[in-house]
């Protein structure tokens, strides 16, 4: 049945340029990054998915004024298997980021172009491939007459691109009936030119905003003021040692292997050489490994901004300004790990391995809720680049890969053992 599921894929070669043409003209930009939203890309995928033998299909619309229609749509589409007490849900995003500068794109960024197998265009890769490959992995089983051992489904969602919010954040938060604790997550947004990265963690997030206060005054008299940059600066190597050593725990999953504690953006202060400066801001990203929560990171970095204050009279604000959990990272042994590496194996003839990343993946949105989550693809990996591209053989094989995945869950799940693994999170 797989060879003829995978046959019956190939057909769809330009079926699925014609969709990565209907879906590019189709700009779903967020209203954060000047755009409308979702909603003309959403109407047209939801009727294509009408078209088709869906067994469900819904909506779950979030509510924002500031885009079409005042909603940001989310789109479910159910497939039954022969159990249809589970799901293997491969979720993607309608969203795009905008073209960036025009003029290093070769062709207009929102019609697609064409050259062999090779397709351009924003969001042909992020993450419209992933998106189409989902929808024809359930088109070639509708019209093979075949039934998954489990229901296979698509949650296609809004706001990936600017943090989730309108996106699968809304969707767990107001329809978390939807998701059954056996259900599985497949994310065909990541992964690397071989196909073989199989995300299946990654480190929690911290953007830390420190502001120093001194007192500002005359160049040529620094004592009657205190120096807020020379403090800010000490502050910044306090923390990047302190961080490094303190949290020093190691994590061959990940890449860097350790948790990570870098002083990047700078604010502006004086305007001009001969004042000394009585402000200042930088900012501190935090990657850090599962073994440590941000709780304990904040706690070590208020004690560190202690000694600076103290050391040096000033005062220390921190502030975080964007913080990311991510807990319970998915199993190595996972079913669904593993059903991930064989799919992957087969179609790409490939060595796919585990791996954690630095963060910031809708995947962490699942995993914190405890359900089993991997980020898989095979991509050129040019999402948010000028020339997007999409290989229409990845776009292919991903698809096939999906079936394969939705035909051997099955084995690990109605196994007692693994099924226990499954079941302790
Ligand atoms: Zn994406």
């Amino acid at each position: 049945m797989f060879k003829k599921l995978s046959t019956k894929i190939d057909s769809y070669k330009e079926e699925a340029v014609k969709m990565q043409e209907e879906l590019t003209s189709r700009k779903a930009i967020a209203p954060e990054s000047g755009g409308e939203g979702e909603y003309e890309k959403a109407m047209w995928i939801e009727a294509e998915l009408k078209k088709m033998g869906f067994d469900e299909i819904s909506r779950v619309d979030c509510p924002d004024k500031r885009a079409i229609k005042g909603i940001r749509p989310n789109i479910v589409a159910k497939y039954y298997g022969e159990d249809k007490t589970k799901t293997l849900w491969v979720m993607t995003h309608m969203d795009v980021v905008p073209e960036g500068e025009k003029s290093l794109w070769k062709t207009d960024p929102f019609k697609v172009h064409r050259e062999g197998d090779i397709l351009y265009g924003r969001g042909v890769e992020d993450n419209q491939q992933g998106m189409i490959a989902s929808i024809l992995t359930a088109k070639a089983m509708m019209e093979e007459g075949y039934r998954p051992p489990f229901n296979f489904a698509l949650l296609i969602n809004s706001d990936e691109e600017v943090g989730s919010k309108h996106g699968v954040e809304y969707v767990l938060k107001t329809k978390p009936e939807l998701f059954g604790k056996n259900d599985a997550f497949l994310v065909p947004d990541g992964g690397n030119e071989k196909g073989e990265m199989v995300e299946i963690a990654e480190k929690s997030i911290a953007w830390l905003k420190i502001h120093t206060l001194g007192k500002q005054c005359h160049a040529s008299m620094p004592a009657l003021g205190n120096n807020a940059f020379t403090a800010g600066s000490d502050l910044a190597l306090r923390l990047r040692n302190g961080l490094y050593e303190h949290f020093n725990a190691k994590d061959g999953l990940f890449d860097p292997n350790i948790s990570t504690f870098e002083p990047t953006k700078k604010d502006k202060n004086v305007d001009n050489v001969n004042t000394i400066p009585g402000d200042d801001v930088f900012y501190l990203d935090c990657r850090v490994l599962p073994t440590y929560t941000l709780t304990e990171i904040h706690k070590k970095v208020l004690e560190i901004s202690a000694s600076i204050e103290k050391d040096y009279k000033v005062k220390v604000s921190v502030e975080p300004v964007m913080t990311m959990t991510s807990k319970n990272p998915t199993p190595k042994h996972s079913p669904l790990t593993k059903a991930v590496i064989e799919a992957s194996k087969a179609v790409y003839n490939n060595n796919p391995q585990p791996c954690g990343i630095g963060g910031g993946t809708v995947g962490a949105y699942f995993r914190n809720e405890g359900y089993h989550a991997v980020i898989w693809s095979k991509i050129k990996d040019t999402a948010h680049m000028p020339n997007e591209e999409c290989d229409l053989n990845n776009l292919l094989g991903d698809a096939k890969a999906f079936i394969h995945i939705a035909m051997n869950l099955k084995l690990n799940i109605a196994d007692a053992s693994v099924s226990s693994v499954w079941d302790n999170k």
